[in-house]
């Protein structure tokens, strides 16, 4: 079982990429961002509960995402899969801990942490042009896409000490055509086991 954290800023390609190495390494795509948007459509219990948080550019709790992901991951699980493309989660250091003590009740590890490396000045353009296409409330304000920003260096970003600290921390340039970013991520991908 292969176990890929799919990490980088809000905008930096982490679900371009990961539908396409989900593809081509038949892995599961769990994206954290996607569940939530979904239980928002369907009008879930979860989804009124995460809705202020999204809207705001904010982490929702950490006890209610880490549940999220595994009932996710247990209700998706299947023969065919090679592993899992976690993307968009862990963003906290409590989610990659609770993330370690998941996977390896099911005697497996992270493999890697693949970081897409986008400037903000990029990441910015990126995220107001793909508002006007997405419908995505949070891509569509700039307040909010900046306070996105802020959340990733404050709370996500430490984490790439965590994995470092372990030697699974690899960067990618996360800036060129999509082709040439999935193959770095390929490249990286080729080298485990
Ligand atoms: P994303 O699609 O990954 O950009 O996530 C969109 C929004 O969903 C984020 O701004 C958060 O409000 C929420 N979200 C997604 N993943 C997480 C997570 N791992 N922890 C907390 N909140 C999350």
């Amino acid at each position: 079982m292969l176990n890929i954290i799919l990490f980088g800023p809000p905008g930096s390609g982490k679900g371009t990429q990961a539908l396409l190495l989900k593809e081509h390494f038949k892995l599961l795509h769990i994206s954290t961002g996607d569940i939530f948007r979904n239980e928002i459509k369907n009008e879930t219990a979860i989804g009124k509960e995460v809705k202020q948080y999204l809207d705001a550019g904010k982490l929702v709790p950490d006890e209610l995402t880490i549940r999220v992901l595994g009932n996710y991951a247990d209700s998706h699980s299947s023969p065919e899969i090679q592993g899992i493309i976690f993307d968009g989660f862990p963003r906290t250091v409590p989610q990659a801990e609770a993330l370690d003590a998941f996977i390896a009740e099911k005697n497996s590890a992270i493999n890697v942490v693949l970081s897409l490396e986008v400037n903000d000045e990029e990441l910015v353009k990126r995220l107001i042009n793909r508002g006007l296409t997405s419908g995505r409330s949070d891509d569509s304000n700039d307040e909010v896409v900046r306070h996105r920003l802020k959340v990733y260096y404050n709370q996500t970003a430490p984490l790439a000490d965590f994995y470092l600290a372990q030697k699974k921390f690899v960067s990618i340039r996360g800036v060129g055509t999509i082709d040439e970013i999935f193959a770095h991520l390929c490249d990286e991908m080729n080298k485990l086991d």
